[in-house]
């Protein structure tokens, strides 16, 4: 017995003349519905067969060589350095600061415009609207035009 399968026949070829079937030394090769079948248990390999059949039904099995491949690269794993480690708590810092610093000035903003609309008499939800007191705009009673042509001059 060799290992592996040493030969194979092609039964489209084969004729079923018995030829291979007195050939082989070891028996191996047994006509079966008129087709030659080769016990691979017997068969040594030493491929007679492939010679004696005039059909060339029987083919040795070619094995390819096997090529080791080469090692694959391990990809290399990044770790960051202290340094960007340091930089980027740095950024995050800096970033939380700014954060802080603009809703700071947004709220005294807010504040500042609030005082400003009470001081003026108006209520900031009704922006714009003249107030009963106090207006010495176009609509309002005040005026120097107004006063002289109340007196008449
Ligand atoms: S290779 Fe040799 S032992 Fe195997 S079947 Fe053919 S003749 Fe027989
Ligand atoms: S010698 Fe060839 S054709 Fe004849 S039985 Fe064997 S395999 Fe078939």
């Amino acid at each position: 017995m060799v290992k592996g399968q040493a030969v194979w026949v092609d039964v489209a070829r084969c004729k079923g003349c018995g030829a291979c079937v007195e050939a082989c030394p070891v028996g191996a090769i047994a006509l079966i519905d008129g087709k030659a079948r080769i016990d691979q248990e017997k068969c040594s390999g030493c491929r007679v067969c492939v010679d004696t059949c005039p059909e060339n039904a029987i083919q040795p099995v070619l094995r390819g060589e096997l090529v080791t491949a080469p090692p694959r690269p391990v990809p290399a794993v990044r770790t960051p350095s202290p340094l960007a480690e340091t930089a980027g708590a740095a950024v995050v810092v800096a970033g939380a600061g700014l954060l802080a610093k603009a809703g700071s000035t947004l709220a005294r903003a807010a504040g500042r415009w609030l005082t400003q609309m009470l001081g003026q008499g108006r209520s900031p939800t009704t922006r714009g609207t003249p107030s009963t007191t106090g207006n010495r705009g176009a609509g309002g009673r005040g005026g120097r035009r107004a006063r002289r042509r109340r007196r008449g001059g």
